[in-house]
């Protein structure tokens, strides 16, 4: 019955903000206040909806009220991408960059992996890694996409970790014996094995989970030294064309740190 009753009130404010579209009924406070209710409302929804469902209303809210209602940033959008921004977080599907630091279409060039790690550079392993820095930091106004805009250059690196972190959580209990329980996660998760060690050496007085908190930054702090191995990384930063900063979105308390990498890292400031 509540499943029903939301199901019927999403639909209702669905509609009520097509017509005003159609209408300009309405003034922009008031259309903010609904989607927000059609959000809470669908985030209200028992888990085991229908998927199919799922994706096809999702598309319907996005063509809605940003694809439909918003037609000259998504002309531009076609034409190509300049964003500011590349951004490493988690696959963690708690932590999404454009949720949690609301990050709209074009400004972030995204890299989720588990952990939110960078390799250090090495053209035999983590190609996708590799690939993708390369793209968005390296040498593309040489090999610009016929018939579309290249990507500029981003300016920005930010490396973000979080609260409750699975993969760095597995990092810290691997067993010493160095034998493997699965196909790819350990193998991932050890490129930050130097963090773990840095941890475990200064803080391995402390309980398991206040360790994980602290290689759940540290982590983040190898990334930023990992991502200056990539030549074409190293040498915009040299010429300080592209700034580096770490993250960390802790989602038990609602709070973010945000530090800057310079010749070493600077404090991190609270949000
Ligand atoms: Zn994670």
């Amino acid at each position: 019955m509540a499943r029903l009753s939301s199901e019927v009130a999403i639909e209702g404010l669905k509609k009520l903000l097509i017509d005003s579209e159609k209408d300009d009924q309405l003034d922009k406070e008031v259309e903010a206040k609904i989607e927000k209710l059609i959000s809470e409302l669908q985030g209200t929804r028992p888990h085991d909806c229908d998927p199919v469902r799922r994706i096809i209303d999702g598309f319907h809210r996005f063509k809605t009220c940003k694809f439909d209602k918003y037609p000259e940033l998504y002309r531009e959008l076609a034409k190509g991408q300049s964003p500011k921004f590349l951004v490493f977080a988690c696959s963690d599907s708690r932590v999404s960059p454009s949720h949690v630091l609301d990050f709209q279409p074009g400004e972030a060039f995204m890299a989720r992996n588990i952990a939110n790690l960078v390799p250090a550079f090495n053209q035999l392993r983590y190609s996708g890694v590799g690939a993708i820095i390369e793209y968005a930091v390296g040498t593309l106004e040489e090999f610009p996409v016929a018939n579309y805009k290249r990507v500029s250059q981003v300016e920005n690196i930010l490396v973000i970790g979080h609260s409750r972190c699975g993969g760095i959580e597995r990092l810290m209990s691997l067993p010493e014996d160095g034998s493997t329980a699965n196909d790819f996660i350990d193998d991932w998760v050890k490129i930050a094995l130097p963090a773990k060690a840095k941890v475990k050496a200064e803080y391995g007085h402390l309980p398991p989970c206040k360790q994980n908190q602290k290689c759940e930054k540290e982590a983040v702090n190898l990334s930023l030294i990992n991502i200056q191995t990539y030549p074409y990384v190293r040498e915009r930063v040299e010429k300080k064309t592209l700034a580096l900063r770490g993250g960390y979105y802790d989602f038990v308390n609602g709070c973010f740190q945000l530090w800057e990498v310079k010749s070493s890292t600077t404090p991190p400031i609270d949000i």
